[in-house]
């Protein structure tokens, strides 16, 4: 440590003993995204899934922070499924120019909803839709574009002091379903049943709980809109601490579920079994917030980074068309997007870009946002790294992307580890390089988020 360092420190704790809470703004928002005209359901592919109807709306949310250095920041949420590269663009591009926002203090989580809307160019290789129905999910699309630059607005201007804390509670609601498909019974069976919780109170008032948890929202696969377990858990939360916005986040669930689920369109018992999971997050979180939560102090200091993740070797072009003749439905929609590449690009795409975000609130919270459908092993990896109790890993951030295995999920294969690349549009499962890829990139941004959060 330097001579400037160790000055500021002492001069820190001599002069200017840290609050009780800092000073925080916070400003909260939701905009009601429940479809007003048929629009196919997302999340399963195969035979389009109109929605017969709404069981309750479906939002999207937005937490605007400000700190004692007078910085916004804006965390969203969302009842969707995911976004594509070009949706966050549009909602990043809409954030900076109408709100000031820079794109490092602006997060887009979504809950991977597959009871709501098929939206823009997310998974567009799973549906095989009527040009009416890509119409609707075309004009459903332009409105969430619409409602991302309200909800932030919203939010925004909502800012007014406020006390932040956090803390962690447990729900026992994901299991780990690599275990549950064939083969799959000895396989590792790890999840991530943690719940952090993050409150936004002014005075006496709660205005947020941030909530986050580590499983598929997927206990419902029928012909309804909802946002599923997230969704019941989120109205449970708002009844119990009125005036409150619940928010879910989620976290690393791409190889966990709900277990047991009903599967296929008979409603009445797969409804009652998410509100049962979304009742049982609800009281972890309900909880934790009725408990001694940790004041948090900032300041709120960001950092965004870019790695990239590799593919291995994909088909050539001379396979992909001898295949063709006798591929049907997705797999044939699959092969014609490879074969388009080729001839557009030469070759097929041998990595991707991957965003990374971490968000310190001071010592006691280091959030880390990925990008993708993250399994479990992140979450934990991060934690164990960074603090069990101290730090909150969330993937489902940015684009959908595709599943994003550890080196172990991607050793063993199956659906998260390698085959299920395929529906992305990617050539090939990634290489070995993926989870230390992502590993250093969270080490840097990490450190670079410790470093700045004392002066030069
Ligand atoms: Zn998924």
């Amino acid at each position: 440590m330097n001579l400037f360092r160790r000055l500021y420190l002492l001069t820190t704790l001599l002069l200017a003993p840290v609050p009780a809470f800092a000073q925080w703004q916070a400003g909260v928002a939701q905009v009601d995204i429940t479809p007003t005209e048929p629009v196919p359901l997302a999340g399963y592919g195969g035979k389009t899934r109109l929605p017969l109807r709404v069981v309750h709306p479906i939002w999207i949310k937005a937490l605007a922070l400000r700190d004692s250095a007078g910085m916004t920041s804006v965390l969203v949420t969302a009842d969707l499924v995911g976004l594509s590269e070009t949706m966050v663009d549009l909602i990043a591009r809409q954030a900076l120019e109408k709100h000031g926002l820079p794109r490092e203090r602006l997060l887009l989580n979504y809950s991977h909803n597959h009871s709501c809307p098929v939206t823009g160019d997310v998974l567009w290789l799973y549906y095989e839709h009527t040009a009416e129905e890509k119409a609707a999910c075309d004009r459903y699309t332009k409105h969430l574009h619409q409602w991302y630059d309200e909800v932030i607005g919203k939010a925004i201007a909502d800012l007014k002091p406020a006390e932040l804390s956090f803390e962690q509670g447990l729900a026992g609601v994901a299991v780990n379903r690599r275990r549950s498909r064939p083969g799959g019974r000895g396989l590792g069976g790890q999840v991530d049943q943690d719940v952090p919780v993050l409150v936004a109170r002014s005075g006496d008032q709660i205005r947020a709980v941030v909530f986050g948890y580590s499983c598929h929202t997927t206990a419902l696969s029928g012909l309804t809109i909802s946002g599923d377990y997230a969704g019941f858990a989120q109205i449970a939360v708002e009844k119990t601490f009125p005036g409150s916005v619940a928010m879910f986040v989620q976290n690393c669930g791409g190889d966990a579920n709900p277990l047991p689920r009903i599967m296929g369109s008979n409603e009445a018992p797969a409804a009652d079994l998410a509100q049962h999971y979304g009742d049982i997050l609800a009281e972890a979180v309900r909880q934790v917030v009725r408990g001694k939560m940790i004041p948090l102090n900032g300041p709120l200091v960001v950092a965004m980074g870019t790695t990239e993740l590799f593919f291995q070797p994909g088909p050539s072009l001379d396979e992909l068309r001898n295949r063709r003749p006798d591929a049907k439905g997705m797999v044939r929609r699959e092969i014609e997007h490879w074969i388009a590449e080729y001839e557009s690009e030469g070759a097929l795409k041998d990595r991707v870009p991957y965003p990374v975000q971490v968000w310190r609130f001071g010592p006691e919270l280091t959030y880390i946002a990925l990008t993708g459908e993250t399994v479990v092993d992140y979450s934990l990896r991060f934690k164990a790294a960074y603090g069990w109790d101290t730090t909150w890993v969330a993937g489902y951030h940015n684009d959908l992307l595709s599943y994003v295995p550890s080196l172990r999920v991607l050793r063993e294969g199956g659906y998260e580890g390698t085959t299920g690349i395929y529906e992305y549009g990617h050539r090939a499962p990634y290489t070995e390089t993926v989870e230390q890829q992502i590993a250093s990139k969270v080490e840097e941004l990490v450190g670079k988020t410790r470093d700045e959060s004392l002066p030069p």
